[in-house]
């Protein structure tokens, strides 16, 4: 990870109106909203608050660029060399991107500079190489015909992004998305639009033609629901919770969109009993309390071997002491503040369900300072799994121990969730390795290792934690259609 070796300034905000059609416009309303520094609970900026004429608008506009720009017929190579600009481009840019991102969603400078954009740049790069690698199949079907399929970009592509990795969401989405040769109209959650806005200004730079890469910060209900419910719209690719999800799956309904949906976690992260337990020690801490819990593959139901689990409890205790909260622009400074008031909120109310049902809590469990969303890393002992906190998720920096002495019974538990996103084993037994990676009912498995998130490494959810795939090959068939054409030859 690069390292921050100075205290960081705070960044100015340069972009606060709507993306359209290559333009900086206000919010056709003439409305805004007001974005916050969660660790002082300040205003950074007032942000055009986008609704249904301006998702319109982006979306003819992305229609035009589809349908009729240069987008589509541009050399396949020519394309892949603008994703690479616009990743190089941020790579110049990365110290300020990175404290944007500090700034709008609280999380560290030493992740955001460290993480959060360095994945961004290498998202990019790795779809940068894709584009002149999209090909099609010759297909031995009966008679005189000859028959090869052609892959085809599924057209204006809705992309509804969450606040936890704002930058990095979407690079993810706009990655394969440009790389099939898709336009986008791209509605940022409404914490965090500023490094989305800023990324858009350097498309706009590198010489993306205009329409191609839309951005409409607003309300999901208002500006989101308009872009799904938009009938120019033919797929929506969207990350943030279920319940969400489920409203716009029933809405997409409607037009027969595309969609794919990266949801939530309840991850078990399970400890055997010969794992190498400095490594799994930090790694579990990691796998829970990076990004101040807000993960979607937070390691949050985290499973002791009997044997271990005493000297375990105590060594993540002494971590959660040690771990150092503050000015997230301090590049010292471990954990920030949970993103917004109503996030904070929702942690303390689990922190609160989990010493109502019996749970021992070992650190934590409260505020702290007295300005900003921060909550102390909190570590649950005894819990059971039909407690709330070991089923709900609950995107906050609260772990949750549970014990076990059989692997296969520990796999069963790991699997009695409604989720299926991430899963994680530490062994040193390669047998139980493998036999439980095969077990473990989700779409990400890591051993001996946590939050590995490599660009060419396809994830997704099992269950009710996602329809479909991002990164890698798997990504990109997500924003391919296929066409049969079938040529006869008598
Ligand atoms: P949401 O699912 O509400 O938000 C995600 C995105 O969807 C945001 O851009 C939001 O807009 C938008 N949105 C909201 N409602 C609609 C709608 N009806 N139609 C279209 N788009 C919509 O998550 P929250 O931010 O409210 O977080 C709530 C919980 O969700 C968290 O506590 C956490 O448990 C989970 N979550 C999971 C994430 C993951 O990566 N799996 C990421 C973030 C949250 P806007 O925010 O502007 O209203």
């Amino acid at each position: 990870m690069a390292t921050v070796a100075q205290p960081v300034p705070r960044p100015a905000v340069k972009q606060t109106q709507c993306f359209i059609d290559g333009q900086w416009v206000d919010a056709a309303s003439g409305k805004t909203f007001a974005t916050i520094h969660p660790a002082t609970e300040e205003v950074i900026a007032e942000v055009a608050e986008g609704d249904a004429e301006d998702i319109d608008r982006a979306v003819k506009a992305a229609r035009r660029a589809f349908d009729s720009g240069p987008w589509r017929t541009m050399d396949a190579r020519d394309r892949g060399k603008l994703v690479h600009r616009l990743a190089d481009l941020i790579e110049e840019e990365i110290d300020y991107l990175a404290a944007l991102e500090t700034l709008d969603n609280g999380k560290p400078i030493s992740d955001s500079r460290g993480a959060d954009l360095p994945l961004v740049v290498d998202c990019l790069r790795y779809y940068a190489g894709w584009c002149d690698k999209i090909q099609g199949d010759t297909i031995p079907i009966r008679g005189d015909y000859f028959c090869y399929t052609l892959r085809e970009p599924v057209g204006v592509v809705g992309q509804i992004i969450p606040w936890n990795f704002p930058a990095l969401m979407a690079a993810w989405k706009w990655g394969p998305a440009l790389a099939a040769g898709c336009t986008i109209v791209m509605k940022p959650a409404e914490q965090t639009p500023l490094t989305c806005l800023r990324m858009a200004q350097l498309a706009a730079e590198v010489g993306f033609p205009p329409g191609v890469i839309n951005v409409v910060p607003g309300y999901g209900p208002t500006a989101g629901a308009a872009l799904v419910r938009h009938p120019g719209v033919d797929k929506i690719a969207f990350t943030g919770e279920g319940q969400t999800a489920k409203t716009i799956q029933r809405e997409a309904v409607e037009t027969f969109k595309r969609v794919t949906f990266e949801l939530g976690g309840k991850s078990p992260n399970i400890v055997l009993a010969d794992a190498d337990l400095d490594a799994a020690v930090d790694g579990a801490h990691f796998a829970l309390y990076f990004n101040q819990g807000q993960c979607c593959v937070a390691g949050s139901r985290l499973y002791l071997a009997d044997a271990i689990h005493d000297e375990f409890v105590d060594r993540l205790a002494a971590k959660n002491a040690e771990r150092r909260l503050g000015d997230p622009f301090d590049p010292a400074t471990e954990q920030g503040p949970q993103v917004d008031a109503a996030q904070f909120d929702k942690v303390m109310r689990y922190v609160g369900y989990g010493k109502e049902e019996g749970a021992e809590c070992v650190t934590g469990g409260g505020r702290f300072g007295e300005k900003g969303y921060f909550v102390e890393p909190t570590l649950f002992t005894g819990v059971r799994d039909d407690m709330r906190i070991a089923r709900e998720e609950i995107f906050g920096p609260v772990m949750s121990v549970l014990k076990f002495s059989d692997v296969d019974e520990v796999a069963a538990r790991a699997n009695d969730t409604p989720y299926g996103l991430a899963a994680a084993v530490w062994t040193r037994d390669v047998s139980k390795a493998h036999r439980l990676a095969a077990q473990l009912r989700a779409g990400t498995v890591w051993v001996n290792c946590y939050d590995n998130f490599d660009a060419a490494a396809p994830f997704g959810g099992y269950k009710q934690s996602g329809v479909g795939r991002e990164k890698g090959a798997a990504g990109l068939d997500a924003y391919l259609e296929t066409k049969t054409v079938t040529v006869g030859l008598g």
